[in-house]
């Protein structure tokens, strides 16, 4: 089976009726591109920057983050890359920010709330995105985004960043596509409003499965209640992904549930644009979705939003694609 996968490293990703989708990778430092590569990514939909902050005992400056970012433009070699700005907070820490305690860190001061908050902090990330912008082809998105004025204002700071360095006479790209992650159900109920100010959405479902659900992501008790493919986990995905097309944009999904192959199905029939996932799961799914046919997984993916329980939509999976 290996073997076979291997074959599909330089091929695109396409539907046994020819529907193309874009497999990308999900990576946390440069060092992960030579994965990302050897697995045929054909994007990084993720790249979680947080790592560039955390295992040290100050903010990284611009220069570092710039070398970063750079190298990972560079070497995607001018296929998209998908950088999410700092979501530090939740189960991920910065301890010399000196963030007081809280009751409850994931409903908490974390990723867009703490930038746009800590402008400093935050500026100096966007400069170096924006510098390294000419290197390749960057994407910004936006962490947690709750309300459409955090997202107006996130993109207003990049906007001020990017006309600051152009009057000092640096470059930056005149094309960067600006999304934001949906993870946070109240964004993905009024997706259609978000679809018109946004370039593109990545769903991540790792976070909005939590809050959906009301389970924490990181707690045994209650995994039970951490369903993929619960129907309203399904239909919030449809939500926003009819959203993005509506307005001509794209969806995609970076959380855990891309690279999941029961899910894949699902996702190929509700319209998924871009799936993001950890390299090594790569060639699995393209050799999956080479199987399926839209148009099937189209009506799979219609019976299954009007289902009831999980159990139920693994059953329908399963069935449909010989599982
Ligand atoms: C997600 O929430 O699905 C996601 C991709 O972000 P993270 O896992 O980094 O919170
Ligand atoms: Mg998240």
């Amino acid at each position: 089976q290996k073997a076979e996968w291997a074959k599909l490293v330089n091929e695109e990703s396409f539907t046994a009726d020819n529907h193309h989708v874009e497999l990308a990778a999900n990576i946390g430092t440069p060092q992960d591109l030579e994965g990302v590569i050897n697995n045929g990514g054909e994007g990084v939909g993720l790249y979680r920057t947080e790592f560039l902050y955390m295992g040290r005992d100050q903010l990284p400056t611009e220069e570092e983050q710039f070398e970063s970012y750079k190298a990972v433009l560079e070497g995607m070699k001018g296929k998209p890359v998908v950088v999410r700005t700092l979501d530090i907070g939740g189960d991920k820490e910065l301890p010399y920010l000196n963030l007081p305690k809280e009751m409850n860190p994931f409903l908490g001061f974390r990723a867009i709330r703490l930038c746009l908050e800590e402008q400093g902090m935050f500026r100096t990330q966007l400069r170096a995105l924006l510098r390294a912008s000419t290197f390749g082809n960057l994407k910004i998105m936006f962490p947690m985004i709750a309300t459409i004025d955090e997202f107006r204002q996130a993109k207003a700071t990049l906007e001020e960043e990017k006309q600051k360095l152009l009057q000092e006479g640096v470059a930056v790209s005149d094309d960067i596509e600006i999304g934001i992650m949906v993870e946070i159900p109240s964004t993905a109920v009024i997706a259609d409003l978000f679809a018109k100010e946004v370039d593109f959405f990545s769903i991540g479902t790792n976070d909005l499965i939590q809050y959906t659900m009301a389970a924490d992501r990181m707690n045994e008790r209650v995994s039970y209640l951490y369903q993929p493919y619960n129907p309203a986990i399904l239909r919030l995905v449809k939500m926003v992904i009819d959203a993005a097309h509506k307005e001509g944009k794209w969806a995609g999904m970076c959380g855990e549930m891309a690279g999941d192959e029961t899910a894949i199905p699902l996702l190929i029939g509700l319209g998924l644009d871009e799936f993001s996932m950890s390299a090594t799961s790569i060639l699995k799914a393209r050799s999956q979705i080479r199987q399926l046919n839209k148009a099937d997984m189209e009506k799979l993916a219609a019976e299954v939003l009007q289902m009831r329980t999980t159990e139920e939509v693994i059953q329908a999976v399963q069935a449909a694609t010989q599982m």
